[in-house]
């Protein structure tokens, strides 16, 4: 897969992108992810990319015209046409179905806002999605770009190491994961349920899948369609 993301703050990127999961998949050749700072596409001498909103009222407005530019070009560096992606607290939801979604493009351009958001026209022109990683507002659409870049990548073949690992995870089949134990059998009095001991895989996998619902009952009984609260 190969993703571009159009940013003020491509540093913000770097940390996140060189470690652990993220960094393996790059260098595996998994995942090809490119960073364009917005600002190398202003079209003045102050390097301007935001600008008063017409009507009025506070804070500044991403232009179009830098963001115009910076898409344009990036999106003729790769031959695969992308899946356009705007990050916004006014977006779609972000959710694991949604990630194993966009987990089967081929490429992926994410354009992060700042200030008080997009000029309406970048949604429009662009003909862009858009995502909202939850119902609160970030100074920024880089770290929700970092969520969604995460959890797509490790759904990507050969990312994790296991390759069933994300089959019993949380909100695969709309339930929530079982518990997890190690060692040691007893911590400061609390013991490991005994079942897990057994040896007896077919008990294990019951105990398992009648945790994930019970779990989910508890925690998230929204997840659970209405006939099975
Ligand atoms: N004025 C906008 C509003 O009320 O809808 C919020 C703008 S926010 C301060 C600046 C940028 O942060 C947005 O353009 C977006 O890219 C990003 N952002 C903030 N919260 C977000 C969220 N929950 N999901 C996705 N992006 C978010």
């Amino acid at each position: 897969m190969r993703i571009d993301v159009l940013t003020l703050f491509p540093e913000m990127f770097e940390s996140p992108l060189s470690h652990s999961i993220l960094k393996r998949a790059r260098e595996a050749g998994i995942v090809d992810i490119a960073l364009t700072n917005i600002r190398d596409f202003a079209t003045d001498s102050y390097r301007k990319v935001d600008d008063k909103p017409y009507g009025g009222g506070p804070g500044m407005v991403m232009m179009c015209a830098p963001v115009f530019a910076a898409f344009e070009h990036v999106a003729a560096l790769h031959p695969a046409p992308p899946r356009t992606i705007l990050l916004t607290p006014q977006g779609r939801p972000f959710t694991q179905s949604l990630a194993r979604d966009l987990s089967t493009a081929e490429r992926l351009l994410l354009i992060a806002g700042r200030y008080e958001g997009f000029d309406e026209r970048i949604r429009i022109g662009l003909n862009a999605e858009q995502i909202s990683i939850g119902d609160y507002v970030l100074s920024g659409g880089e770290l929700p770009a970092l969520i969604v870049i995460d959890a797509v990548v490790r759904l990507l073949p050969g990312a994790l190491g296991d390759a069933d690992s994300t089959a019993e995870e949380s909100f695969s089949e709309g339930l929530l994961e079982y518990p997890h134990y190690t060692r040691p059998e007893t911590f400061r009095g609390m013991k490991v349920p005994e079942i897990l001991l057994s040896g007896d895989h077919g008990k294990v996998a019951r105990w398992r899948r009648q945790q994930r619902l019970e779990r989910t009952r508890t925690y998230r009984p929204d997840l659970l369609p209405p006939d099975k609260p």
